[in-house]
């Protein structure tokens, strides 16, 4: 088991400790759980969907980087698929808190990189601060997605946000998590190179059409793509960075062991990821920052 669950598992009753046990008993639990997993433990447990979702909470939010605020937030974001993915917030030293992540946005994310094609539901062990609830605004489950926190009536993201602005305000736009593919190319075999430009084509930029991906690599060679994803209100727009991290950071890596990153991003872009990207990046100790464009 990750050394992040360690401090957390005596609070799981042993009944969920039994049902959960084969999946984050190994060392490389992905933060997720597939839908046919979710059934064996919901079937171990005795554990409805809701229930199981909540239980999972602070398992989640063990998966929270925050050495500035302490506070621990996770989210379980569940797909239409069945599958559920962990997510959490992540602050960052050394650069403005714009850089931080919140769980809403890191268990969405997460499952976006994962290829989940519509969200039902996400659970959260605090209520969603208002640029979550905007953030959250920009899916394709519109306000219909359900949201739940511990000890509160199911609510829908309606509740949430009233009177909301969002993505249908403006013109007919593909929604955040539905499946693009923008077509840019670069001839240049290098497979950092190409995973950043897949994750180029696959980004949501449909106010500015600034795409944007970026893929880190690690010590061990892993590598960690992220997808720019905007937002109809701009600001809670989440940068290709911070996408790459979450996936990393869920995916059990180290963030502050990346050697190598490389940011694709269109040349003539109304807006550029790239001296956020550096800086954060500097930050985190990577030295080795590349911008490749089309
Ligand atoms: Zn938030």
């Amino acid at each position: 088991m990750q050394a992040r669950f360690h401090a957390i598992w005596s609070e799981i009753t042993p009944k969920l400790q039994k049902a959960l046990l084969p999946y984050i008993g190994n060392d490389d639990f992905p933060a997720m759980l597939t839908a046919e997993q979710v059934e064996s433990i919901k079937q171990i447990s005795e554990f409805d969907d809701q229930a199981l979702a909540l239980a999972l909470l602070p398992l989640a939010a063990a998966c929270s980087l925050a050495p500035i605020s302490h506070f621990y937030v996770g989210a379980i974001a569940r797909g239409e698929s069945g599958n559920l993915y962990f997510g959490a917030n992540m602050e960052f030293t050394g650069v403005p808190l714009q850089q931080t992540v919140h769980a809403e946005q890191s268990a969405i994310t997460h499952a976006w990189l994962r290829g989940e094609k519509k969200l039902v539901s996400i659970t959260i062990n605090y209520s969603p601060c208002g640029h979550c609830r905007q953030f959250m605004n920009e899916l394709n489950s519109g306000t219909q997605l359900e949201v739940y926190l511990p000890n509160r009536p199911r609510l829908t993201l309606a509740d949430y946000l009233p009177e909301a602005f969002g993505p249908r305000d403006l013109t007919d736009t593909p929604l955040l998590l539905d499946t693009v593919h923008h077509g840019y190319q670069l001839a240049i075999s290098d497979e950092l190179v190409q995973a950043a430009l897949d994750a180029t084509n696959r980004s949501h930029a449909p106010y500015s059409q600034s795409h944007a991906g970026i893929a880190l690599q690690d010590e061990q060679e892993k590598i960690y793509t992220g997808r720019y994803a905007e937002n109809a209100a701009f600001n809670p727009s989440l940068p290709p960075l911070q996408a790459a991290l979450i996936f990393m950071n869920m995916a059990g890596g180290n963030c502050q062991s990346i050697k190598r990153a490389v940011l694709v991003e269109g040349e003539n872009n109304h807006l550029s990821q790239w001296n956020a990207t550096e800086s954060t990046l500097t930050a985190l100790g990577c030295t080795k920052v590349q911008r490749y464009t089309f």
